[in-house]
């Protein structure tokens, strides 16, 4: 165990009851919360998380009381033509994320009974939810003690542990962090409390530690420089680029790969099949029609090529070869032992490693 793991442990309590007790007097008053102490209804969770993702709360706000007023449940919206949830959705952007919402309403009416799965796990099988939202929904509704963490929170746990390595390779690090610090109880009040923190006392630029509720025990307001946290590589100014690989395993636990063009990045060399990668894009897994279904690794695949970021969501599935064929027509089926024997860059390496980990941790 690490010195700031065992500074963890003592410091956790502290922190947590601090952070709770604050949120109790100054939580934010949000139309898909509850009060603090009672858990929230989880409809509302995942709809305002969803709309959340790369939009701010003001933006959402409207939005998400109009939804609420046209479809108040998830059995309401299961029902809505898509049409209407699209024409809804107009001007929040990204309507990838409004196809995947009536999806996902479709299969918790249909296989959930028109409730929610209570686990992060179930909950990452869903359409359109990620690990982040997964959490979310979990800690949040249904009282489990997930880590939420987004940005906001790696930021707060940089500064709090005055984590010196610099992002994006202290991501782990800060995620060991985050669920060290997650309690057993009221682990929804602590999630939005940590938000909270993040969103209005703890901000990127001129953080308000005199007021912040964990001052007493923050490392980087105690050396001074609480701005200067996280640490960032120089590298890391460089654009993100973001997508799905779909590790796609056969009946004989062959791996799908297939070639990527000749021309352009590691052109000709092998690559797991996967969406487009795109700058700006989400982390919320984008998954293809007709195979699957898809079970999503928590942890995205990171890589930092010349000129770019890319944080890759890692999707699997178990398919029989002539389902799987059609992601890849031309594609190949790869023993995992043989993996070696193709020209797999190293960020394809990192996603088969993340992809063999999950499929044999699923037994
Ligand atoms: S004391 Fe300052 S730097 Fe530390 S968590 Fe609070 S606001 Fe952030």
């Amino acid at each position: 165990m690490t010195k700031t793991h065992i500074a963890v442990r003592q410091d956790s309590r502290r922190h947590v009851r601090a952070l709770i007790g604050w949120f109790d007097q100054f939580a934010r008053t949000l139309p898909w919360r509850a009060p603090p102490g009672t858990p929230a209804d989880p409809y509302r969770v995942w709809l305002s998380e969803i709309m959340l993702q790369q939009t701010t709360v003001a933006a959402v706000t409207p939005y998400f009381q109009e939804f609420l007023k046209r479809w108040p449940d998830i059995n309401a919206l299961a029902a809505a033509p898509l049409d209407d949830v699209l024409v809804a959705w107009q001007g929040l952007g990204y309507y990838a994320r409004a196809r995947n919402l009536v999806k996902c309403a479709k299969v918790v009416a249909r296989d959930h009974g028109g409730v929610f799965p209570r686990d992060a796990q179930a909950l990452l099988q869903l359409p359109g939810i990620g690990p982040y939202t997964a959490a979310a929904i979990a800690a949040i509704a249904f009282g489990r003690p997930e880590a939420v963490v987004d940005g906001n929170v790696e930021r707060v746990i940089a500064r709090l542990y005055a984590v010196e390595a610099p992002l994006p390779a202290a991501k782990p690090e800060l995620r060991r962090l985050a669920a060290a610090l997650t309690p057993g109880k009221r682990p929804g009040d602590y999630a939005q409390a940590m938000m909270d923190l993040g969103a209005t006392i703890c901000t990127p630029r001129n953080p308000k530690c005199a007021i912040c509720p964990v001052a007493d025990g923050c490392r980087a307001r105690a050396r001074g420089d609480p701005e200067t946290y996280p640490r960032r590589d120089r590298r890391a100014n460089k654009p993100v680029r973001r997508g799905t690989a779909w590790f796609t395993v056969n009946e004989k636990g062959e791996i799908l790969l297939r070639r990527r063009p000749e021309k352009g990045l590691l052109g000709g060399m092998m690559e797991v099949p996967g969406s487009p990668w795109r700058e700006g894009g989400s982390l919320e897994p984008a998954l293809p029609e007709g195979v699957g279904p898809w079970r999503v690794v928590a942890a995205p695949v990171a890589h930092v090529f010349t000129h770019f970021r890319l944080e890759l969501t890692v999707a699997w599935t178990r398919v029989r070869a002539k389902e799987g064929e059609k992601l890849a027509p031309e594609g190949v089926w790869a023993a995992p032992a043989r993996l070696a024997d193709y020209a797999l860059p190293s960020v394809m390496k990192k996603v088969c490693a993340a992809g063999l980990k999950a499929v044999e941790g699923d037994g």
